[in-house]
């Protein structure tokens, strides 16, 4: 390794800062060890986390006796207490498994089977009209539903620039715009390479997402690599809040993908999500045949639902990991896609890989089951003493009551002034996103709710990037959309 870098020294680095990099980082803050997070983008939660579904599930998909089921059911469990110390939005409104015929009733069955041998409590197999009551506006010719009360949803970004924040205010030391190039081992651990440090650190948590796998075999031998598909969604306006008030899956009666519905926190309705191949590379776009697949699925499952209130369409990657074997010189699937989380640890590095659903719920015991791993590597030091998991959650004006609302307006007029007008989001709130780290529109956005509507920023835009722009001391022609080389004005 040659050239000029700055030198840092830690115990414990992470490299990937989106919601499992960010839980990692919160878990490691709670021992008295010094931890580093590199990230190769301006901000957290820009990868995976970025776009996803947003369910707390309660852990009756997972096979019993598998990680996922242990963590998910335990995830599941204490989310209302994690959501309050982090300050973070939670609906555990439960969900409906619907199915339309005899084969998805015996999806139905097994999982509840599942569920049961888990220790999800509350599963019931209910009737057509047990369905319709709840949820009338699923199509009369459902037949049965599996009832999870359990089942919760949340803004994914909400709750990893929460962890972040947590761990930031414990001590981690956060490094963006850092992406880790090279990495080699040393006496006492790791040499750690970006375009402009050197880390040297005793262990290494690789929660690099879909390069997780790059990065392991940056010292490893390939084991599990990911080889991603695609997913499409659609979000509906807030004027449909209520069209149904539960999470809505559809377990399709043919082979295929199935129709999922969230009611999410924001009041939006969210539909996704298909499932496609993508050349390998890709950074993703949405696809008309996947939009029109889902349209489809909404006519047969939803019926009246009007996808004209449709205010924008994303898509994501998914980060399935397959054990490899080499063929010909190239590693190639050895098996099916691997079921449970892949946790690999070798000799202080420790790699999360390709984890997938229900990896967001269960980004808290992912990161505390790192941060053990990590300890037992480091000789099992003890806790950090000034360690605080409480977060202080940003005002969010939006649905205050009106005599709060005057209170926050007293002490900061710029809350009173509200520039997105869709999500009623103030200036004020806009500041404070900046003042915490968001430096791309789509950071505020994250972090505040402002684009987000059915303008999709049209409207706020210019005082997003005003605010942006003085808060950095930039120009306004250097704010970012999202990303390097993501300008929105011309230069
Ligand atoms: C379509 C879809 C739907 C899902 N729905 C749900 C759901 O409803 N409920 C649920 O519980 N889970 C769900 N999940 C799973 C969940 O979203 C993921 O498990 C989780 O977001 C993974 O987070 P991550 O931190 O591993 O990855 P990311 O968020 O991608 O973070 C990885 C980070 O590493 C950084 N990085 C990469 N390489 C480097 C490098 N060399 N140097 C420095 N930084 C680097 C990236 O920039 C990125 O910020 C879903 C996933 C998908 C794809």
């Amino acid at each position: 390794m040659s050239g000029s870098f700055s030198v840092q020294y830690t115990d414990a680095a992470v490299v990937g800062a989106g919601v499992l990099g960010c839980f990692a980082a919160r878990a490691l803050a709670a021992l008295d060890i010094r931890v580093t997070v590199l990230e190769q983008r301006e901000d957290v939660c820009t990868g995976i986390t970025r776009a996803n579904t947003g369910i707390i599930y309660t852990g009756c998909d997972n096979r019993p006796g598998s990680l996922k089921a242990r963590m998910c059911v335990e995830a599941s469990r204490s989310f209302d207490g994690l959501c309050r110390d982090l300050g973070v939005r939670f609906d555990r409104c439960g969900s409906l498994m619907l199915a339309f015929g005899p084969r998805a009733e015996n999806v139905l069955r097994k999982k509840m089977g599942f569920g049961r041998a888990n220790g999800v409590e509350g599963l019931r197999i209910l009737g057509r009209d047990e369905v319709l009551a709840m949820e009338p506006r699923i199509s009369s010719e459902v037949t049965a539903a599996l009832y999870a009360p359990g089942t919760g949803t949340i803004d994914p970004w909400e709750l990893g620039i929460a962890a972040y924040e947590n761990a930031k205010a414990n001590g981690v030391d956060f490094r963006f715009g850092q992406r880790l190039v090279r990495m080699e081992r040393e006496a006492g651990g790791f040499l750690l390479e970006t375009d402009e440090e050197r880390i040297h650190a005793r262990t290494v948590i690789n929660c690099a997402g879909l390069s997780s796998d790059a990065v392991r075999e940056m010292l490893e031998i390939p084991a599990v690599r990911i080889f991603p598909t695609a997913a499409d969604y659609i979000v509906l306006d807030d004027t449909l809040r209520g069209f149904v008030k539960h999470v809505i899956f559809h377990e399709p009666e043919e082979k295929g993908k199935g129709l999922t519905l969230v009611p999410t926190v924001d009041g939006t309705l969210l539909v996704g999500a298909t499932e496609r191949e993508v050349p390998a590379g890709s950074r993703g776009g949405t696809d008309r045949e996947g939009l029109q697949a889902l349209s489809g699925l909404c006519a047969k499952v939803v019926p009246g639902l009007p996808l004209s209130e449709q205010i924008r369409n994303f898509s994501a990657l998914r980060p399935n990991p397959y054990h490899v074997v080499e063929k010909g010189g190239v590693w190639v699937p050895a098996d099916r896609s691997v079921n449970d989380f892949t946790i690999l640890s070798e000799e202080g590095l420790i790699s999360l890989i390709g984890i997938k659903t229900p990896g967001l719920g269960c980004a808290e015991q992912l990161g505390r089951h790192c941060a053990a791993l990590a300890a037992g590597f480091l000789g099992n030091p003890g806790p950090n003493p000034r360690f605080d998991p409480m977060r202080r959650a940003p005002v969010r004006l939006h649905g205050m009551p009106e005599d709060a609302r005057a209170g926050v307006i007293s002490r900061d007029p710029d809350y009173g002034r509200i520039v997105c007008l869709c999500g009623d989001v103030s200036l004020g709130e806009i500041k404070d996103a900046v003042r915490r780290g968001a430096v791309t529109l789509d950071g505020v956005k994250r972090r505040t709710g402002a684009g987000m509507g059915r303008c999709q920023s049209a409207r706020c835009m210019k005082a997003v990037m005003e605010t942006l722009a003085e808060g950095q001391r930039i120009p306004v022609e250097d704010v970012m959309k999202d990303g390097a080389g993501s300008y929105v004005l011309e230069k």
